[in-house]
């Protein structure tokens, strides 16, 4: 059993049915359609590859659309590329002209009211430098500190500049508006700066009539950094989304800012991803790095709910081995050391809370072999997840949304339950029984606790210990 979970990124690798279906054999969870790259019809076919591969496996998958939010690059380049010398000044402009070695277009609208002397301009990832010399009425002077060759549509990011704009494109909206007609299960926003950009897209989904799944703030702009709580409380999950993220700021704060955003995120109760480079060298290899393996360790450790594959799934050359290898480590890393994932939780006086840690207690003092949640929501299953218990938690629920939801958190098994509304609670018991002994998570005679915290065909506020098979 895996509790922490394997998210994947689709791309031209991966938009396969076997390849798919060994993914997910080998541990994947939740597929990522990136609206940074690929059409419509890209994203439907994954979607509905996915949803195909997860009835034939009986085995959840959930689907985050990621939403490309305010990405600043410069437009085409002159022939493809051009090189810039060090020391050279190059005048600045906002805009989608083609840039030349003299004069570069950026996609950035507020370029000239964000912009100060002094301020520096990262491109391609840092790998270029910049910084302004000069400002005026339409146009800023920059010079080249560290040159080289500027390739078309390459990032830029401003480390030491406070940007103003909002994150929630035109862009985004239409492809808000198409996943939510593919009936994703989690919507990321990315470039997230405070609370307002999450609230900005709840209030358009809700305008326009639209149905929205949790949201996921991708925290990858130093801005972000000053309202996290804000952020964490406004929004369903956090992913700490470490390539932006390592431009924005130095990159020896990612590792520090890692471990503080998880905690945040876990203290509220909310789901935290960590993404990118994870097995970067797998896009091309056969076998990870150490350092990369230990990574992986490492962030199990920190206590995320999942782990997020990127390039390796989407364009590299070995998806599946590179799901196995997440897997492989995760196994292995919560064989020995689950004892040492941490718990932030810090209570936030619901009601599940109440039953969740009376459950818990019944669980340890009788080492129950699986904690049982009946859920309509999962809310109460992501509480108890929370908590981080050693033991299988197994979510039955009769909401086929609230089953693909849950195959993102940490440590749950969900299972669709299938009994009519009408059905006695001794069936309920029972259909339970059935699905512990055949996942092989308990055995007859095992004591196991069963918990649900909203009105559950009959229950409610229920906390029952129980030995398998003597009802
Ligand atoms: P991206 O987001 O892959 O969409 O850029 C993740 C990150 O920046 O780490
Ligand atoms: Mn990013």
């Amino acid at each position: 059993m895996q509790r922490t979970k394997i998210i994947c990124t689709l791309g031209p690798a991966s938009q396969d049915y076997t390849v798919l279906k060994e993914m997910v054999r080998a541990g994947m969870s939740v597929a990522r359609l990136n609206f940074s790259h690929g059409d419509y019809i890209f994203h439907q076919k994954a979607a509905q590859l996915v949803r195909e591969v997860s009835q034939e496996l009986g085995k959840p998958v959930a689907i985050l659309a990621d939403l490309q939010g305010i990405k600043i690059r410069i437009g085409e380049v002159e022939g493809g590329g051009v090189e810039l010398l060090p020391g050279s000044i190059i005048e600045m402009l906002p805009g989608e002209g083609v840039s030349t070695a003299g004069r570069l277009f950026v996609r950035y609208a507020p370029l000239l009211e964000d912009l100060k002397v002094g301020d520096d301009i990262l491109l391609d990832d840092g790998l270029l430098k910049l910084q302004v010399v000069e400002k005026s009425q339409d146009a800023l002077k920059a010079r080249v500190l560290e040159g080289g060759v500027l390739r078309s549509r390459k990032g830029v990011h401003f480390p030491k500049t406070e940007t103003t704009a909002r994150t929630f494109t035109e862009k985004d909206k239409r492809d808000l508006e198409i996943a939510i007609g593919l009936g994703v299960d989690y919507v990321a926003v990315s470039f997230v700066r405070d609370a307002k950009d999450i609230e900005c897209v709840q209030e358009w989904a809700k305008k326009h009539n639209l149905n929205l799944p949790p949201l996921i703030a991708k925290i990858e702009r130093k801005e972000a950094l000053e309202h996290v709580a804000e952020i964490a409380k406004a929004s369903d999950g956090i992913m700490v989304a470490r390539g932006d993220l390592g431009v924005e700021i130095p990159v020896e704060m990612v590792p520090v800012y890692q471990k503080m955003l998880v905690e945040l995120a876990k203290e509220k109760g909310k789901i935290a991803i960590i993404a990118t480079q994870m097995l970067e060298s797998m896009r091309e290899a056969t076998r990870p790095t150490r350092a990369e393996v230990t990574d992986i360790a490492n962030a199990i450790l920190d206590g995320a709910d999942a782990l997020m594959l990127s390039a390796e799934t989407a364009i590299g050359k070995y998806p599946v081995l590179a799901t196995q290898v997440m897997g492989a480590v995760i196994s292995a890393t919560e064989h020995f050391l689950v004892s040492k994932i941490p718990t932030f939780y810090k209570p936030q006086g619901i009601l599940p809370e109440a039953i969740v840690f009376g459950a818990l207690q019944a669980a340890c003092s009788v080492g129950a072999k699986a904690l049982v949640v009946f859920t309509y929501s999962g809310f109460t299953a992501l509480v108890l997840s929370s908590f981080r218990p050693a033991m299988p938690i197994l979510a039955l629920t009769p909401k086929e949304e609230t089953y693909r939801r849950l195959a993102l958190v940490w440590g749950v098994q969900p299972a669709l339950l299938d009994l009519p509304h009408e059905a006695e609670s001794v069936a309920l018991l029972k259909r339970a029984e059935e699905l512990l002994l055949s996942r092989g998570i308990a055995s007859p005679g095992d004591p196991i606790v069963f918990v649900a915290s909203s009105p559950f065909l009959g229950y409610r506020n229920l906390v029952r210990l129980h030995r398998l098979g003597e009802s």
